[in-house]
């Protein structure tokens, strides 16, 4: 069964200031990973299908899907946690921010506020001590 995990994060904008910030993640069990893994890949040998049927196009769709769904499938499976979402305050203009991560981003990351539009590094806080 999938865990939700909440890990400790850094918050460093431009100028220095720093915050730290909550990132909730969900880990995947092995067998978690394998049936998102799979789901996928019948996804796109899915679309592969459908895409017979569309004249000249097929050429390029069905060899793309067929290939592509493998490639996902493989980084379905070898991803064992998928960021939720990170909650934190922004170290410039000191406002609550919701940050999202796409599936494959990891830590360090580049994102902006959303409230105040600057740039904000995501760092892991065990970085936080070495520097
Ligand atoms: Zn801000």
């Amino acid at each position: 069964m999938a865990v939700t995990e909440t890990q400790v994060v850094l918050l460093r904008d431009s100028k220095g200031g720093e915050a730290e910030a909550c990132l909730q993640l969900t880990r995947f069990e092995p067998r978690e990973r394998l049936q998102r893994a799979v789901r996928m890949l019948g996804i796109c040998w899915g679309l592969a299908l459908a895409a017979v049927f569309v004249p000249i196009v097929h050429f390029i769709l069905v060899p793309g899907f067929l290939v592509a769904g493998v490639v996902m499938a493989i980084r379905r499976y070898r991803q064992p946690t998928e960021p939720n979402g990170l909650h934190g305050q922004c170290p410039g203009c000191q406002r609550a921010v919701v940050l999202r991560l796409e599936a494959g981003e990891t830590l360090p990351q580049w994102k902006y506020c959303p409230e105040c539009n600057a740039g904000l590094q995501l760092l892991p806080a065990r970085i936080q001590g070495t520097e």
